[in-house]
């Protein structure tokens, strides 16, 4: 939470907005009953599902899901974060905001950061034009890289030396500084430091903002350190660099990504820079093959499409396929464009030119067939153990969308190609769904496969229990005493938990509207709104809370059985005292039967 804006200030934007007019100004709304209705921006419908109720100030839609408030409905048709949604308002409101502030020291330690990426980014760009960058010119020449297309990426030379960043930042900014943004080192046998980057093509990594957070350097090839070092060495995580939440190229290319609604995505840096000299203004880099979900959302707020342009080795292999599960899980649209053997982008344009790579583009399959393909090729379609090889590996794919359409269509595909009725893969798709925990669920914390299994509960009953917990006071009286924020697994569920937690261990009314004003994530403000739409009904929760915590209790102790079993295991080989771990072990098993009985 970069900015932080007051809780009444807020209150008082949205005091002043009208969600009617807000949404009206993008398109027409139509009068319905209570609420206003229209064709649904987010997804694509025939008949409309997308409500504004002006008494609460929200909309939702009930084809996609999407909701909120004033705030959300401008992220979402913008692709804008929620400060930004709130100062548009705002400014239409003519309300001032307060300046930024973090905590004034750590704002200012930031911008120290950021100016000395900034330094090194330019110091970098002057080391390539100097005598000493000559090689680096060669090469980038030699790979087809023009001059402008250097100066563009800001692309630059670390000479090859152990001080020569370090001498030069050390005027401005402290060693210490520059360690902890990962451009030099600690020397470990003496004091002092030494330069991280050194005889290295230098590519500068930008925020979506443009501002320089971390550096790629490149090995020159035919140099001395070819054979010996890393082809490239990556700035470390830093407060500025999170390698899992950047895109390589998405500063230069989100306008013309949101203007397709569409973006490229290629392995590699070389890649990237090649494809946007080539005129094709929308990709970003993965930085490896495979993706993060932030990194998937991050694409989602500029796009709903994205092609990928692989190599054909590491297109056919497992752990692409398993890397556009998060894509999936966001609901982008994904193609793949497979390139000719032995060809990479870079080389592909460089010798076939920009068309033939455009071209490859528009033949992009879609991912139910890549699938398919990449799959017949490994098995053998004449058998049916091949046939139902292929169909569950689609399936599991598959069942990542959280969007029933996209399922069914996978579906129908999948009974076409490997001749089987769709109802029973459908049967198929149901046993898989039942063992799943989303992506975004997983993370926090160790899980084993048997443990996804039978985890606190799937995300729909989480969800639920928000539901509950925002419609009953008793019900949150129950969770916050029996439970905690941790128990919960699902991470829009998780940080929904944390506010009501917060609000209600201090005394505070829990109500949707209030909570839903600053609800700074997409994922949270639908859930809520969700709950605004729909009345929860008014017996069933205490009693469906009570199961909940039933699970999660039992499933604590399950893995605090676990636990104590390994420490009477080593209290027994290496002669410890164990007799208060089995008490509590008996004790806790005592409980399980209880349970067991009372069950039957
Ligand atoms: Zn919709």
């Amino acid at each position: 939470m970069g900015n932080f804006i007051p809780n009444q200030l807020l209150e008082r934007i949205l005091a002043e907005t009208d969600i009617v007019a807000v949404v009206s100004s993008y398109f027409p709304l139509k009068k319905s009953g209570r609420n206003f209705k229209a064709l649904c921006p987010f997804h694509e419908e025939k008949t409309p599902s997308f409500m504004v109720n002006r008494e609460r100030q929200i909309f939702k839609c009930f084809g996609c899901g999407k909701g909120g408030n004033a705030f959300h409905f401008l992220m979402e048709k913008e692709r804008i974060p929620f400060y930004e949604a709130v100062e548009m308002l705002a400014r239409k409101a003519n309300i001032a905001l307060p300046q930024k502030k973090r905590g004034a020291g750590q704002e200012r330690a930031r911008e120290r950061m950021f100016a000395a990426m900034s330094f090194a980014v330019a110091y970098f760009r002057e080391q390539l034009r100097k005598p000493g960058g000559e090689a680096v010119r060669n090469y980038l020449r030699e790979r087809g890289i023009t001059e402008q297309t250097a100066e563009k990426f800001h692309l630059g030379f670390a000479p090859d030396a152990w001080d020569s960043l370090l001498n030069n930042a050390s005027q401005k900014f402290s060693p210490s500084l520059l360690e902890q943004v990962g451009l030099v080192l600690a020397r470990e046998s003496s004091a002092g430091h030494y330069d991280r980057f050194r005889n290295r093509l230098m590519f500068p990594i930008f925020d979506p903002r443009g501002r320089a957070i971390g550096f790629s350097g490149r090995v020159l090839p035919g140099g001395e350190q070819a054979d010996v070092s890393p082809k490239y060495i990556n700035s470390p995580e830093s407060p500025l660099f999170n390698k899992s939440e950047v895109l390589y190229g998405l500063n230069f290319s989100r306008s013309e990504i949101a203007k397709q609604n569409k973006a490229i995505v290629c392995e590699g840096h070389m890649d990237l820079i090649a494809i946007d000299q080539a005129g094709f203004g929308s990709a970003v880099a993965a930085q490896g093959t495979s993706f993060t979900l932030t990194q998937a959302r991050l694409l989602k707020r500029y796009c709903s499409e994205v092609i990928f342009a692989f190599d054909s080795d590491s297109a056919g292999q497992d752990a692409t396929l398993r890397s556009f599960e998060p894509l999936l899980e966001t609901e982008l649209d994904v193609r793949v464009a497979v390139l000719p053997a032995t060809y990479d982008p870079d080389l592909l344009i460089r010798e076939k030119g920009a068309e033939a790579f455009g071209k490859l583009l528009e033949e992009a399959l879609e991912l139910v067939d890549f699938q398919y393909d990449v799959l017949r090729k490994k098995n053998d379609e004449g058998t049916l153990a091949g046939r139902r090889a292929i169909a569950s590996q689609m399936l599991v794919t598959a069942h990542k969308s959280p969007s029933a359409i996209i399922r069914d269509a996978w579906i129908q595909k999948i009974a076409a190609a490997v001749r089987m009725p769709e109802g029973v893969l459908r049967a198929e798709m149901r046993r898989i769904r039942g063992n799943y925990r989303p992506f975004a669920a997983r993370g926090a914390g160790p899980h084993s496969a048997g443990e996804v299994r039978e985890n606190f509960a799937d995300v729909d009953r989480e969800k639920n229990l928000i539901g509950y917990m925002l419609a009953s006071e008793k019900v949150r009286s129950l969770v916050t005493e029996r439970l905690s924020v941790r128990d919960f697994s699902d991470l829009v569920c998780k940080g929904l938990a944390e506010r009501i937690f917060f609000l209600h261990e201090h005394g505070e009314k829990v109500k949707a509207e209030t909570l839903l004003k600053n609800v700074e994530d997409g994922g949270q403000a639908e859930l809520v709104s969700r709950f605004m739409f729909e009345e929860v009904e008014s017996n069933e929760p205490l009693k469906a809370a009570e199961d909940l915590i039933e699970r999660v209790l039992k499933q604590r102790q399950s893995q605090r059985k676990k636990k104590l079993q390994e420490q009477i295991a080593r209290a027994e080989k290496e002669g410890g005292d164990r007799r208060s771990l089995e008490a509590e072990y008996d004790a806790i098993q005592r409980a399980q039967d209880e349970w067991q009985t009372k069950s039957y």
